[in-house]
């Protein structure tokens, strides 16, 4: 199975990848998460990623691409792979298809009002950590009051609805050139990603499978909440 998740913030990508991960054994690639390990262990593309991450501005990409080759040549992506947050640009989706032969994008298609109701509900505890969301489970039991110790829950500044709705327009803008490169290849599975997860899961599974893409065996048994 060699995916790319595509999705706005607040469409779920994180929940849908790591269904994957865990019930086939099929990794998560992120390009964020790399960027990030290798900046905390200093190593060599650590430092020279580190300047654009810091100051916001994209990893140009010739390096992006470079890092995605190095990772797709371990052993672990034998079986597959879902990559996320790449590739990001036309000139990178093309590098990618030259590297390896991708088998489907998945769109996590979520509409703005229901990306800002997901978002923009979240509160987290400063006490625990722990995340709950005032409009969908878990909700916390007393208002903006964590369940466990009481504190009073916090809105973080990226989760305010005029902060999501600037992810999300910017999210299009960039995305929109590589969704329909891969529609016009006939790869795109397109999913309505305002449903919940229980019903959405389940079908975007069977079409993989149906389709060829997901043909690892079951690594474990996981339910979906
Ligand atoms: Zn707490």
């Amino acid at each position: 199975m060699r995916v790319v998740l595509i999705g706005a913030p607040g469409a779920g990508k994180g929940v849908y990848a790591q269904y994957f991960e865990e019930k086939y054994c099929i990794p998560h690639i992120s390009t964020g998460d790399i960027f990030r390990e290798e900046i905390a262990k200093g190593t060599e593309l650590g430092l020279r990623v580190k300047q654009y991450v810091e100051s916001g501005r994209l990893v140009p990409d010739e390096i992006v691409i470079e890092v995605v080759k190095k990772r797709l040549q371990q052993p672990d992506t034998e079986q597959g792979f879902i990559l996320d947050g790449f590739p990001r640009t036309i000139n990178q989706t093309r590098a990618l298809d030259d590297i390896v032969a991708i088998d489907r994008a998945i769109y996590l298609n979520v509409s703005e009002e229901v990306a800002v109701k997901r978002l923009s509900g979240r509160r987290v505890c400063p006490l625990c950590g722990r995340v709950y969301n005032i409009y969908y489970e878990p909700k916390p039991r007393v208002d903006e009051k964590c369940d466990y110790d009481g504190a009073q829950l916090i809105h973080r500044p990226d989760d305010k609805p005029e902060v999501v709705r600037e992810r999300y327009r910017v999210f299009h803008e960039t995305f929109k050139p590589v969704i329909e490169y891969y529609r016009s290849s006939r790869r795109l599975i397109e999913v309505n990603a305002d449903r919940p997860l229980r019903e959405v899961l389940p079908v975007l599974e069977k079409v993989l499978i149906e389709t060829g893409v997901l043909r690892v065996p079951l690594c474990r048994d996981v339910k979906i909440e």
